[in-house]
């Protein structure tokens, strides 16, 4: 009598090019642009010649090249590097002196340039290139259970089990699927697929020897095979046979569901629950490419600006964790960047990381106090790269849970809803798609929290967040608008396919078996709902859904209703 839970894991970021492949066409892409580099240099050297004018041409001449000290550090040609690096404190020297350029620095600058010239004709990588290494499968986070996956395996034979488990696993969206025997879970583990089990303890008394194999197949597959234990029995001697039998989890009668559903969660979530997503700002297209080959490496997902000017409109559209940025730009500096960036209220907060040349302390301490949050040098090794991301990328998302989530159910707060429905309304109206916008609240609740306490109330609510949660689309929106209300924006739908989730929620919702000290009851939930374009104003948009909550509360609780936009009726269902 075991209960299968079965997710199944897709191979791993498939590219058909190694990193390797793929980074050494990136070195050739930058190799072969090299002499044109160098070409424009010179022509920019030979201004300096022909008008005394210094001002113009120097200051171009210095971005080129300090640019070209980052590239080639950062490709692994470390003599141009070096030789950039002279170049550019020649030019420096001029530009931070008040007198005019006289014949001796002109002449260091053109040997400076000529011996640069001279590398880059035949350019060698000089850099160890295991530094460069792939990094470790194991240092990679992947989720390991994705959450669109949801079958379970059930045995033939059930009687221990409660009888009504399946049904209540499926609505929270968990299907239950017959197994015959352990053979059929470890040929799974061994197409690489991840398995969960669920048994009653007496399955483990009953059958010594399927509880020797469950318990030596968890020994080698421990993070593929989970095992979640529940009982009628609650002593140490059973606890311990579970834990010997490799359980995961235990669970004694009667079994909440919720709790159930709340430990399956924690397997599917390893340390984050969407990949960091990082934007990545530079003009240097082959540089971009690079970092961002090397964060997609490590399970991130990046986007990419060449040019400032495309920045707010990306931040807008793909919501970073983090911006990685290029210090010296043309048009505009990182410094000014970061600053127009920081006017936005909406990314006051999100973490601006300066990936540059940049050596010297000052300009990079500048930078820090115009709002960057690090500084990180070219070159940069790969895994230096992935952890100063990460751990600020990790840092910013916990921090923005903190800030826009409801401590008790974990979903987004009043506030936070609010702004998002804004954003989405405006966002419907620019790629012209339509949403709905539902508020639900919870039937009777007083009489809930009258009748078994106001931790069983408590518990309800975590229940109904948790199923919203499972049920609706990754993409939609679940916010705890106060109290005992939810509201939630379904991307992409009209009222009608509105109603007709927001009601099949409701269904499973209704015959969801709630516990307070071994009594069951029952709890609904009234549902209004009102859409874009029907309301075009986030505002209205919200009192229509409200209004049309209040009419499914008149008309007897435990429906969904669609707000009267037009001259018509609510249309009521339950
Ligand atoms: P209706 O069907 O008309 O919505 O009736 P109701 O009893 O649900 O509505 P009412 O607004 O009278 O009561 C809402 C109750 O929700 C009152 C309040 O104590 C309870 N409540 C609000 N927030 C929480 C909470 O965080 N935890 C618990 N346990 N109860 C809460
Ligand atoms: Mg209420
Ligand atoms: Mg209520």
């Amino acid at each position: 009598m075991i209960h299968m839970f079965v997710k199944v894991v897709k191979g791993n970021m498939g590219t058909n090019k190694s990193f390797k492949e793929r980074f050494q066409s990136l070195v050739d892409a930058f190799s072969e642009r090299l002499p044109s580099e160098l070409y424009e240099m010179a022509l920019l050297l030979e201004q300096l010649d022909k008008n005394g004018q210094t001002g113009q041409c120097l200051g171009d001449l210095r971005k080129r090249v300090h640019k070209l000290k980052g590239s080639s550090a950062t490709f692994g040609f470390t003599s141009i590097s070096q030789q950039a690096k002279n170049l550019e404190a020649l030019i420096d020297e001029v530009m931070e002196s008040s007198m005019a350029i006289d014949l001796e620095k002109k002449n260091a600058i053109y040997e400076s340039f000529y011996k640069l010239q001279n590398l880059s004709e035949e350019p060698e990588l000089d850099a160890d290139p295991e530094e460069l290494e792939e990094i470790p499968a194991e240092t990679i986070p992947t989720e390991q259970w994705p959450r669109s996956e949801k079958r379970i395996f059930v045995p033939t034979d059930d009687e221990y089990l409660p009888h009504d488990l399946s049904d209540q696993l499926g609505f929270f969206g968990f299907i239950c699927t017959r197994f015959q025997n352990l053979e059929e879970i470890s040929t799974l583990i061994a197409r690489g697929e991840q398995v969960l089990m669920i048994a009653h303890t007496q399955f483990l008394r009953d059958c010594p020897k399927e509880r020797k194999e469950i318990a030596e197949l968890k020994e080698i597959e421990s993070q593929r095979l989970k095992i979640i234990y529940l009982s009628t029995d609650d002593d140490f001697n059973t606890r311990l046979l579970a834990v010997q039998s490799g359980g995961d989890a235990f669970f004694s009668y009667p079994v909440d569901i919720g709790n159930i559903v709340d430990k399956i969660e924690g397997f599917t979530q390893t340390n984050q629950d969407s990949p960091y997503h990082i934007l990545i700002v530079d003009d240097d297209p082959e540089q971009v490419s690079f970092f961002a080959l090397q964060l997609q490496q490590a399970g991130m997902i990046t986007s990419v600006a060449v040019n400032p000017r495309q920045v707010i409109q990306i931040l807008d559209e793909s919501k970073p964790d983090l911006i990685l940025m290029d210090m010296y730009m043309p048009e505009c500096s990182g410094i000014e960047l970061a600053s127009i960036i920081r006017q936005h209220q909406a990314y006051m907060s999100i973490p601006i990381v300066f990936l540059s040349a940049e050596t010297d302390r000052e300009k990079q301490l500048k930078a820090i106090s115009f709002g960057a949050d690090g500084f990180l040098t070219k070159p940069i090794k790969t895994e230096h790269l992935i952890t100063s991301v990460l751990t600020r990328a990790e840092r910013t998302r916990s921090l923005r849970f903190f800030m826009e989530r409801d401590s008790l159910t974990g979903l987004l707060n009043h506030t936070k809803l609010k702004e998002r429905l804004v954003e989405e309304v405006n966002r419907a109206d620019r790629v012209g798609i339509q949403i709905s916008f539902a508020m639900l609240d919870i039937d009777f609740f007083k009489s809930v929290n009258d009748t078994y306490g106001h931790l069983t109330g408590d518990r309800v609510l975590k229940g109904l967040s948790r199923l919203l949660a499972e049920r609706l689309r990754k993409t939609d929106i679940i916010g705890r608008y106060g109290g005992e209300e939810f509201g939630i924006i379904l991307l992409n739908a009209d009222p009608k396919e509105a109603k007709g989730i927001m009601d099949e929620i409701r269904e499973n919702f209704s015959r969801i078996k709630q516990y307070s000290e071994g009594k069951e009851f029952y709890v609904t939930f009234s549902c209004g709902i009102a859409g874009y374009p029907d309301y075009t104003v986030p505002a209205e948009l919200n009192e229509a859904a409200d209004k049309a909550l209040y009419r499914a509360k008149e008309s007897g609780r435990n429906k969904a209703v669609i707000a009267d936009h037009g001259a018509g009726k609510d249309s009521p269902s339950s």
